[in-house]
């Protein structure tokens, strides 16, 4: 392609952009295909010859548009806000249309050093101190087990050592939440503690919140038992319910022993970008690192996870390599970002995040998190005051854990009308929820944040929700 086809296309595409965007609130919210219909829409061969521009059109809207959930639709309520803001999308093309090579500061200096300034700019909106630095990775599970590796090889005897799973002949011992996201447990097994050394830690029954004497009673059974305490996650919105776990507290704990706190923040930390709401994430300014995902409720499209380390040196040391064909004479003058996580070659993802903030401006993402805080403490409310209803966990950002309780339904029978009601309100096209459990019992995850939801939206959600309820019975 050259680039005046190119400029015919992407004119083209853009405009399809545009338009997508702007119906989206007309589409049904729940992706529309069966198992295996996406694949089976599709040649299974590649083309030997090239296809008209006009044609792969089609098919995104043929195809691909059908096989997506819509997480930009006004009635998007599963899993978490996955916005994907239009000035972020705009640095999304920027950074495949520079083409930068990603593996070195000489290799794209830009790429390194618009990086280190959006990161600089993100820790100072969240009232971070200027200690910490920050990279762009992938997603927060690439964050964790960076974090995992560099709490391992601090804990097995520094990172000069380098000495990995077989320095120590005491087991390092991680500890986190029994609400803690998945991609925790599965950072700690491939950093290599094994699933015998993690350790769930009690959470407290109301708040879901880890229990900071818990932990110490934990780590004081490990010590006693001739093992290492080497590392806590501290899930600060956690998945299901958002729960907050106190890093303050977790940080006192885990220095009495030397162990690393990772601050596992990812849907939550857009949070911190509001002044007011801070004081969920005290003590985080004292763990080694913090991890959250612009690209979840702030809005930067995937995939923007970021990572703060305060101690860098640490962090390169454990995973810098040297290799003589990268050498260039600056090394000692530039940061490598390739030292400080696992891939060699990056995309120029900052591009995506100094677009979304430049073009969108701070204050208006700001008003966005504060209209989104509102609307599930209205929602709550409502829910909280209707007979039959309940909302099971505090809701201290902006998702909604609920039950419908007829009178007389408990257990099991409960269970199936909850995933019932549930699933009749997405097959109506004009939501889409989340079921999770919560106690060993099933409920619904209200999670408001999608960028276009406003009000209305979720007015019109919650009577949406007293119908399904009272024909799903
Ligand atoms: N941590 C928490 C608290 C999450 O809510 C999620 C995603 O739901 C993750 C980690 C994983 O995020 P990612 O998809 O960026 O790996």
């Amino acid at each position: 392609m050259t680039p005046e086809e190119f400029r015919v296309a992407g004119h083209a595409l853009i405009d399809w952009i545009a338009d997508h965007r702007a119906r989206v609130p007309e589409l049904p919210v729940a992706a529309q295909v069966r198992p295996g219909e996406v694949r089976a829409a599709l040649p299974s061969t590649a083309p030997e010859s090239p296809e008209d521009f006009a044609a792969v059109l089609a098919d995104l809207d043929r195809v691909v548009v059908p096989g997506v959930t819509q997480t930009q639709h006004p009635g998007f309520y599963g899993w978490f806000p996955s916005n994907a803001s239009l000035a972020s999308v705009l640095g999304d093309i920027a950074s495949g249309g520079v083409g930068a090579l990603g593996i070195t500061w000489q290799s794209a200096p830009a790429l390194t050093e618009v990086e280190q300034v959006v990161t600089d700019w993100l820790r100072d909106l969240c009232g971070l101190s200027p200690e910490w630095k920050g990279a762009i990775q992938d997603t927060a599970s690439t964050a964790c087990l960076v974090a995992m590796l560099a709490a391992r090889e601090r804990a097995s005897g520094g990172s000069e050592h380098r000495g990995g799973l077989q320095a120590l002949d005491a087991p390092l011992i991680a500890y986190t939440s029994p609400h803690a996201h998945s991609s925790v447990p599965k950072a700690v097994l491939l950093a290599g503690y094994g699933a015998d050394n993690l350790r769930y830690v009690d959470v407290d029954p109301v708040t879901y919140a880890m229990d900071p004497e818990a932990l110490r009673r934990a780590m004081a059974a490990d010590v006693a038992a001739g093992r290492v305490p080497a590392v806590v996650v501290a899930a600060v919105g956690t998945t299901g319910t958002t729960a907050m776990d106190p890093v303050r507290a977790i940080v006192d704990v885990a220095r009495e022993h030397g162990a690393w706190v990772h601050v596992d923040a990812a849907m939550a930390g857009s949070a911190m970008l509001l002044p007011e709401m801070r004081h969920l994430f005290d003590g985080a300014d004292d763990a080694d690192s913090i991890s959250w995902n612009p690209h979840k409720w702030m809005g930067t499209v995937l995939d923007t996870s970021l990572l703060y380390v305060r101690d860098v040196d640490h962090l390169v040391s454990v995973m810098s390599t040297t290799p003589s064909y990268l050498r260039a004479g600056t090394d000692d003058e530039v940061v490598q970002y390739k030292d400080w996580g696992i891939p060699l070659g990056r995309r120029f993802r900052a591009l995506k995040l100094w677009f979304h903030l430049r073009l969108d401006g701070v204050e208006a993402i700001r008003e966005r998190l504060r209209r989104d805080l509102e609307n599930a403490r209205w929602l709550a409310e409502q829910v909280e005051a209707e007979r039959g209803w309940r909302v099971l966990a505090p809701v201290s950002l902006q998702t909604v854990c609920l039950v419908h309780e007829p009178e007389g339904l408990t257990g099991d029978a409960l269970d199936a009308h909850t995933l019932a009601w549930m699933d009749a309100a997405n097959a109506t096209g004009r939501v889409f929820l989340g079921a999770s459990q919560l106690d060993g019992r099933w409920m619904v995850r209200v999670s408001v944040g999608a960028e276009a939801t406003e009000r209305a939206d979720v007015e019109e959600l919650w009577a949406l929700l007293r119908e399904v309820v009272a024909t799903t019975r």
